[in-house]
């Protein structure tokens, strides 16, 4: 049996009490295949001996100690035990803080103990540990001698819990659970079995031992995350393609011809390779790059006036109604004038009006429709879907993919996204696509220049962006909440307004923009921000995805620390859209900052010294690139956090990391493909788990 078909409840396994299985429900962990598939994090070598004395040396001593004495000690006004403990090298303390009666019955004067804890100097000189793991000396080792897995870093409780239960389990069910990797691969790599890699990994004798569990592991999860994704690429072939129609179509040439620029080469080279794309007999699955201001839309316009000409209909998608709208009146504008019908769709459009339009998507009397995801609903029919395009495609999730897949025989998809994903991690993530980028901004934009200010400096830029209100521009001003939160210290978007348009800038109108003001409402707010009667806009991040208005000069984010880079460069491209100079201040609150830097222009404050957040946002001073951000951010947050990843779960991975595992995942491919490629004239075992590759769906999608 496979491990993935372990479904047996936890409560069934001996040796999990029923208590025990509700505290693991609550950390998610419901059948033995969850449980076993909960890797480690860490490992702590207990298998060799430190010493009190050298505590200083290593993270954690682990040692066998006599208890020497119980003694107490004050704590929030109340006596708590203390137990004295020392080994041949030196003495030391447990101080019970909270458990204390169990430690104090646990630890018996006289007894020896095996022990591993934490150690440090305390204020009377004393060395300490808070918490230790512990176990009779003459007991058999069951928690010492041995490389034990660590699942949570802090909390040793928790620890405890999955290591005796997923001992229990690996008893009983690892030995029959079968490998998934043809064999020939793991004889070739030099890979373990499965069921000896799964015991390696939460139990491994040794350091080579573990080594050689990961390996199998990481490159088994990789090895079917590319035959997901070369399956789809062979999946779909053989059909016929739109009539081709050599260059540029019809009404792709119109368009052009009434546009008052140029296209960018960028923006020629991506409309040509999907044209090309769309006339191939393979389905269109391109990913459109271009960072925050490049001319997407416009691509993406093309692509439709392609399918148009071709006889069938086209799809925009955006994440939020905002964006939806603002693409729907362009197109409105762009491609009303030549002929097409354009309709705008949201799940806030009800009853007759959607009726009406949901009959004329059927009839084919739309040839485009821009909207939201109730592009898609299930009641959402089309005549003739042939190109469906989302924008800012990081917002959205796999499953989504598959869904707005099914509305067309043979749709084609263009997703586009400026939240730019590493190479390497968009080859693993969108390895069943191809890509496009366009690297040039249009001709004329001037750089955003980028302020990071301390909060105490705040009035300063408040003057600044005055100056430029009254020039005639426009600003943004960002914050991380929509209202006062008593929870939390920060500054939000409704106190605020109230503020900058009371009490900063009474002389010019504002207006205050978040997700719980009603559709009409922010429509008409935008739309007055587009006619320059509204000066400045209050908002969160509604405003970080597509928002163009070229007017508008100032971006001041507020609480920037609270914003991941890419957030900030996003809402970064809301300026510098137009003719002026523009500007975007960072202004963070440096409540963690050193003493002695606080009030000082935060670009004098060393390197060394800096917090994290301060080192993070230092990265929007040096960067204008979206891609090199999206690398840094990486760095910061590590690739298990990238984009799409934990926001919308788009694919998560168990135990590989396609970046650090780079190798790993091109011979992944090389392998998954040859093996989709091969003549089913093969071995015998080849094809018993081809038959299994390919219908079973991989562990790691949501
Ligand atoms: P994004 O790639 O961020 O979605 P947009 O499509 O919103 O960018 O385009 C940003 C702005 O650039 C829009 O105002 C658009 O009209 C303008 N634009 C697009 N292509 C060109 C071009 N080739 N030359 C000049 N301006 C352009
Ligand atoms: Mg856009």
């Amino acid at each position: 049996m496979f491990l993935r078909e372990l479904k047996t409840p936890v409560s069934n396994v001996r040796g999990i009490s029923d208590k025990r299985a509700a505290e693991l429900a609550k950390i998610g962990i419901v059948s033995v295949a969850a449980l076993l598939t909960r890797y480690p994090k860490d490992y702590e070598d207990r298998s060799e001996t430190v010493p009190l004395r050298d505590y200083a040396k290593q993270r954690n001593v682990c040692t066998t100690v006599r208890v020497v004495d119980h003694a107490s000690f004050l704590f929030r006004g109340e006596r708590r035990p203390k137990i004295i403990i020392e080994d041949s090298t030196a003495r030391a303390v447990i101080p019970c803080f909270f458990n204390g009666g169990y430690l104090a019955k646990r630890l018996v004067i006289g007894g020896e103990y095996r022990i591993l804890g934490h150690f440090e100097r305390n204020k009377y000189g004393e060395l300490q540990s808070a918490s230790i793991d512990f176990e009779p000396a003459d007991a058999e080792p069951s928690k010492f001698g041995g490389i034990l897995p660590v699942y949570y870093y802090s909390d040793a409780e928790r620890n405890r819990l999955l290591r005796g239960a997923v001992k229990s389990a690996l008893t009983l069910y690892a030995a029959p659970i079968e490998g998934e990797l043809p064999a020939f691969i793991i004889e070739r790599d030099g890979l373990l079995p499965k069921s000896r890699a799964l015991h390696a990994l939460h139990f491994p004798a040794s350091m080579e031992e573990l080594a050689a569990a990961k390996r199998t592991l990481i490159y088994e999860e990789l090895f079917y995350l590319e035959v997901l994704v070369g399956k789809r690429r062979r999946g779909g072939a053989a059909k016929d393609g739109l009539k081709a129609v050599g260059g540029l179509s019809p009404l792709q040439k119109r368009l052009i011809e009434r546009l008052p620029f140029a296209l960018t080469a960028g923006q020629t080279a991506a409309v040509e390779a999907i044209n090309a794309d769309m006339a191939g007999a393979v389905p269109m699955a391109r990913l459109l790059q271009g960072d925050v201001g490049s001319g997407k839309t416009l691509v993406a316009f093309m692509a439709a006036l392609y399918a148009v000409d071709g006889g069938a209909q086209a799809a925009l998608m955006a994440p939020t109604e905002l964006l939806a709208r603002q693409h729907a009146e362009n197109a409105a504008r762009l491609l009303e004038p030549l002929g097409l019908h354009v309709a705008f769709l949201t799940g806030n459009i009800k009853a007759a009006g959607r009726t009406r339009l949901l009959a004329a998507l059927a009839a084919g009397e739309i040839n485009i429709v821009l909207g939201t995801h109730a592009l898609f609903s299930r009641d959402v029919v089309y005549k003739n879907l042939a190109l469906a395009i989302i924008d800012e495609q990081h917002r959205f999730g796999v499953t989504q993919r598959q869904t707005i897949l099914a509305k067309g025989e043979r749709c084609g998809l263009l997703m586009m996204s400026a939240t730019p994903i590493p190479r390497t991690l968009a080859m693993t993530l969108f390895g069943d696509m191809d890509v496009s980028v366009i690297r040039e901004l249009p001709p004329g934009r001037k750089p955003i220049t980028t302020h990071l200010a301390s909060e105490e400096n705040e009035r300063k830029v408040y003057e600044f962006v005055r100056a430029e209100l009254a020039a005639g521009r426009q600003a943004y001003f960002v914050y991380p909440l929509i209202e006062a939160n008593e929870e939390l210290d920060l500054k939000d978007a409704q106190s605020m307004f109230a503020r900058l348009s009371g009490e900063i800038f009474p002389q010019f109108a504002g207006a205050l923009i978040h997700s719980r003001i009603d559709e009409e409402e922010k429509r008409s707010i935008m739309e007055r921000f587009r006619q320059n009667e509204v000066r400045f806009l209050v908002a969160t991040s509604v405003v970080e995805v597509g928002v163009d208005v070229p007017n508008a000069t100032c971006m001041v984010i507020e609480h920037a620390e609270r914003f991941g880079l890419s957030a900030l460069h996003q809402l970064r491209g809301r300026v510098g859209r137009g003719e002026s100079a523009s500007y975007c201040f960072l202004i963070y609150s440096r409540q963690d900052a050193p003493e002695k830097f606080r009030g000082m222009n935060a670009a004098l404050v060393p390197d060394d010294e800096r917090s994290k957040e301060g080192k993070r946002l230092m990265v929007m001073l040096r960067e204008s690139d979206g891609f090199a951000i999206a690398e840094e951010d990486l760095k910061f947050r590590g690739p298990g956090q990238i984009i799409g990843t934990e926001q919308s779960g788009f694919m998560r991975l168990g135990i590989a990391d396609p970046i650090r595992d780079i190798e790993a995942l091109e011979a992944a491919r090389r392998d998954a493909f040859a093996i989709l490629d091969a003549d089913f004239a093969l071995a015998e075992e080849r094809h018993r788990v081809i038959a299994a590759v390919l219908d079973r769906a991989p562990p790691f999608t949501g």
